[in-house]
């Protein structure tokens, strides 16, 4: 009987001994984590939480969304019918930067109203440089370069074109730079964000190519004939007896009836539009871009139009329609007012939509 006493006493305690082990353990393991948890967020290792994104246009959101697919939120500054380079910088856009892991932008002189936001959001991650600034532009061929410094090609362009969104090409680029931003932020979902890029990437080559071409050849080689302006001459080949041209689809083949066309636009917002789908920009409403433009000016665009049988005149819609409408009535060429950018008009909710409606527009007002 006190054996059995003392038997069950020894249980007792072995048990109250093993809760109090195991209670330490399990104090150790959550300090241990919280610990863990806290280095990974100074890391930006932010593996199960949702991310914080902010981008400068609704452009570069839809393609941040393709490849941080459920990871983040995503929200954009500019609305799609604004003038890119003018944008007021209110407070409460300062109050979206505060809190972003990412900041995605241009990373050009297209954004000069962000640095005013930036200074109010004492974000120092999102800083040019840090961990979480991603400037979509690195790597792109930016066009009509100018000197640095000069300011004779007007007070906007100053590091040369900045509407780098236009080109389908340029979005591969503007998809690459924003998967290393995540990965930056966000390392334990990298195989994540690399497959949706790659998924994007080839929705991209398809798009644009047709997926006949991209099967044969590989998106990557089509793109840079593309690019580096073999891509046509290439297609004039034959491959088993039938001219590769016949292979073409997707937007190239749908834009391939207007290649070689001029035009002539307000702004130079088109430029990588135009090298891509082979448009010729003759001349511009604007005499510089971000000046407007001169009643002089104006009369030498409209003796071009008169002189070169000019049919089309490409305007982002945020211009104003006065001087187009007027260059219109007295010419007859077409004054096409395009959204620059995804949600400029309601119907257009992502870049291929855009690009569908860009060319279906232009392709059925030009002669
Ligand atoms: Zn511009």
């Amino acid at each position: 009987m006190k054996l059995q006493y003392i038997n069950k006493l020894l249980v007792i305690r072995t048990i109250i001994l093993i809760l109090l082990v195991y209670g330490q353990t399990s104090t150790i393991d959550a300090q241990q984590r919280t610990q863990q948890r806290t280095q990974a967020r100074r890391h930006g290792d932010r593996s199960g939480t949702t991310l914080n994104i902010v981008c400068s246009f609704s452009d570069y959101a839809t393609i941040a969304k393709e490849i941080a697919g459920e990871n983040a939120e995503i929200s954009f500054i500019a609305r799609g019918e604004q003038d890119p380079h003018f944008v007021p910088p209110k407070p409460s856009y300062a109050m979206q930067l505060k809190n972003a892991n990412l900041w995605i932008t241009t990373g050009m002189d297209l954004e000069m109203w962000s640095s005013t936001l930036l200074d109010k959001a004492h974000n120092k991650q999102i800083m040019d440089g840090e961990i979480g600034f991603v400037s979509v532009s690195d790597g792109v061929s930016i066009l009509q370069k100018v000197e640095k410094g000069d300011r004779t090609e007007g007070d906007v362009h100053l590091m040369g074109n900045p509407h780098i969104n236009t080109s389908p090409l340029n979005w591969k680029i503007m998809a690459e730079n924003i998967t290393i931003g995540l990965m930056k932020v966000d390392p334990a979902n990298s195989e994540y964000y690399r497959k949706n890029r790659d998924a994007f990437i080839d929705r991209v080559d398809r798009a644009l190519f047709g997926d006949k071409l991209v099967d044969m050849f590989g998106g990557e080689t089509l793109s840079k004939m593309l690019d580096n302006q073999t891509f046509f001459e290439f297609l004039d080949k034959e491959y088993k007896g039938e001219k590769l041209i016949n292979d073409l689809g997707g937007w190239l083949k749908k834009a391939y009836p207007f290649r070689g066309k001029k035009v002539v636009a307000y702004h130079k917002n088109w430029a990588y539009l135009a090298e891509t789908f082979g448009l010729e920009i003759i001349g511009y409403i604007e005499p510089k871009p971000g000046i407007p433009p001169s009643a002089k000016h104006v009369q030498h665009i409209i003796q071009m139009i008169k002189d070169q049988n000019i049919t089309l005149m490409l305007v982002a819609s945020y211009f104003e329609k006065k001087s187009p409408q007027m260059i219109e009535d007295k010419t007859g060429v077409k004054a096409l007012f395009l959204p620059l950018f995804v949600e400029g008009v309601p119907r257009i909710n992502n870049n291929f939509q855009l690009v569908d409606y860009w060319i279906e527009q232009i392709g059925s007002n030009i002669n």
